[in-house]
């Protein structure tokens, strides 16, 4: 219940489109009712044989019901449509809003396939919040309310006798319906959220199920769970077909017992056979709303469903929120780290363990250690993705925590081991960076990145997550993006550790040149060119083992001369 009143203050912006639409709705229904019913008129009056005239009011009727029914069921749909696309879009907005804070860190504890269904399918569910689950009831209510009206100014027991079959039709059936079927529609949401994940891991994990063996197993899981969903999917078309004939059922035993109670108050000829067969059309078709209703309480299930899975997400707290009062990225940036320690959630081993270091504005300081030894930890800090929690972390004198987020990475460029590229042109993947970059800058960034050759190919489809580009180009893309961003600090993050080693040596030349004048942070585990930076950390188990200049650390005979022996031995690479 807290979920459905969560959910449909998300769809408050849009009551009034929905008001209108179920108002419409009713007028439709409306109008149907009122078509049988004049028709019905004019076939059992025309069988009286009345005077020429005489039908001149029933066939206006008819006229004018039968053309409202159209264009009202014309206009109802097309602001339900109208409703539920602005609901859609609502939803996505409200949804990208409220999950954009949580990444990267709160998202690392979802599977992809996982957060993909939340993101397209239950929102996708959602959608239809209006049009299947708040609409119809409110529908069947106003027509009931109808009935009631129409059929009290005959008879009082009529109209009591066609609310206790609505009450049947509108409450029993789907109370039974869902009782019956509860667990269906949360079951097959969770059956297709496991299916993608598995779908998605044969996808990409194919070659390793195949090497060890276990394509087999996989395939039986995949099995298992279709197998499962068929039943579900069984198991509810039955109930599907129990409603719709249990509700014809009533509708029917609603006929009898209305006409049963009106037989004696009519008259037995003439008008009184006019008004059995009004009658009989008008509850007829008074049951017509009532039939999506078991359908609404069972869409009402999947949308709760949804809605838990959506705001699961959304009530995760962010790692990193936006101060009350942030600081404008200060000109002077010294990074300073001062005795920080930093331990992820759920972890029981510190990652990083009293780490001290300082980079100067313009400064090109190495972070290096083997794997493990926590230095992509610090890119993590440095960008905040997650916050410090012991020791100090600090830019220009203030804590990082007194920046917002999104200024911050402006500022601190990031190039990583993996560039992720859209599945758009080389001119849009380069937009990311800077919106604003007009076609010059868009060339020079390319050409700068060493990829002058591409400025003819702007538009030019990268394919799939870039792959009709090479490792090394992709990396150039990443470059040119940094180079757009116009950051003054830089990080790269094993940026050329991918790369064959040809590749690598010209990439590094175009980094070197790119970074020249700015800040940066450099983390590898590969000990290359290091000559030219003025600091290098050395991070063993996240500690700093040492750290200074290049033949410094080669004359200490510490852990980096051991790195760099290892390296150059070739028993590490
Ligand atoms: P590599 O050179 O292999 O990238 P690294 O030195 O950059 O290694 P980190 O990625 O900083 O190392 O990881 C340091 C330690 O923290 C590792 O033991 C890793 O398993 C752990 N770790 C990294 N990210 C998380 C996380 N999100 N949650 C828990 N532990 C993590």
């Amino acid at each position: 219940m807290k979920t459905f009143l969560r959910l449909t203050a998300v769809v408050r912006p849009y009551y009034l489109w929905m008001g209108l639409a179920a108002l419409i709705g009713f007028a439709t229904t409306g109008s149907g009712i009122g078509l049988l019913v004049t028709s019905g008129y004019i076939i059992a009056k025309a069988a009286l044989l009345p005077p020429p005239g005489a039908l001149q009011l029933g066939i206006l009727g008819v006229r004018f019901f039968g053309i409202a029914r159209g264009v009202l069921r014309y206009a109802e749909r097309l602001i339900a449509h109208n409703t539920t696309f602005r609901i859609l879009a609502g939803l996505r907005l409200w949804f990208y809003d409220a999950i954009e804070p949580l990444a990267p860190a709160r998202l690392l504890y979802y599977k992809s396939a996982d957060l993909l269904q939340r993101v397209v399918d239950d929102i996708q569910s959602l959608e239809n919040i209006y049009t299947r689950v708040l609409a119809p009831p409110v529908t069947a209510l106003l027509v009931s309310a109808l009935m009631w009206f129409l059929l009290g100014v005959y008879s009082l027991q009529a109209a009591l006798l066609v609310m206790f079959f609505h009450l049947l039709a509108g409450l029993g059936i789907p109370l039974l319906t869902m009782k019956l079927g509860r667990g269906i529609q949360s079951g097959i949401m969770d059956i297709k959220t496991n299916q993608q994940v598995l779908a998605l891991d044969l996808l990409q994990g194919i070659g390793e199920l195949q090497v060890y063996g276990k394509l087999p197993e996989h395939l039986a899981a995949m099995q298992g769970n279709e197998k499962e969903m068929l039943g579900l999917q069984r198991r509810n078309a039955v109930l599907d077909g129990m409603h719709e004939s249990m509700t014809g059922i009533i509708m029917n035993a609603a006929v009898i017992a209305v006409l049963s109670a009106l037989v004696s108050s009519l008259p037995g000829s003439g008008s009184g056979g006019i008004s059995f067969t009004v009658i009989t059309l008008a509850v007829m078709a008074s049951f017509e709303p009532f039939l999506p209703l078991p359908a609404s309480l069972k869409n009402l299930e999947a949308d709760t469903h949804a809605g838990e899975r959506l705001f699961e997400i959304l009530d995760a707290r962010p790692e990193t929120t936006p101060p009350v009062k942030p600081f404008p990225f200060p000109a002077n940036h010294v990074i300073r780290m001062e005795n920080l320690s930093f331990t992820y959630p759920g972890s029981p081993l510190k990652t990083l363990d009293n780490i001290s270091f300082t980079v100067e504005p313009g400064q090109h300081i190495a972070i290096v250690g083997p794997s493990g030894a926590g230095k992509s930890t610090i890119t993590s800090l440095l960008m905040r993705f997650w916050n410090t929690r012991e020791g100090q972390l600090t830019i220009g004198g203030h804590d990082i925590g007194l920046f917002d987020q999104e200024n911050l990475r402006r500022h601190i460029a990031l190039v990583s081991q993996k560039t992720y590229l859209f599945s758009e042109t080389i001119r849009e993947n380069l937009l990311l960076a800077n919106p604003e970059a007009n076609e010059d800058e868009l060339k020079k960034a390319l050409t700068d990145a060493g990829l002058g050759h591409f400025t003819p190919k702007l538009d030019e489809w990268t394919g799939q997550h870039g792959m009709k580009l090479s490792g090394g180009e992709r990396q150039r893309i990443a470059i040119a993006r940094v180079l757009l961003q116009k950051a003054p600090v830089m990080i790269l993050d094993e940026a050329t550790a991918n790369l064959d080693s040809i590749t690598e040596k010209e990439v590094t030349a175009t980094l070197s040149a790119v970074s020249s004048g700015k800040t940066l942070v450099a983390i590898t585990h590969r000990l290359k060119a290091m000559e030219q930076f003025d600091n290098i950390i050395v991070i063993d188990k996240g500690k700093i083992a040492e750290q200074g200049r290049h033949d410094q650390l080669m004359r200490n005979n510490g852990t980096y001369r051991r790195m760099w022996d290892l390296q150059r031995s070739g028993k590490d690479s």
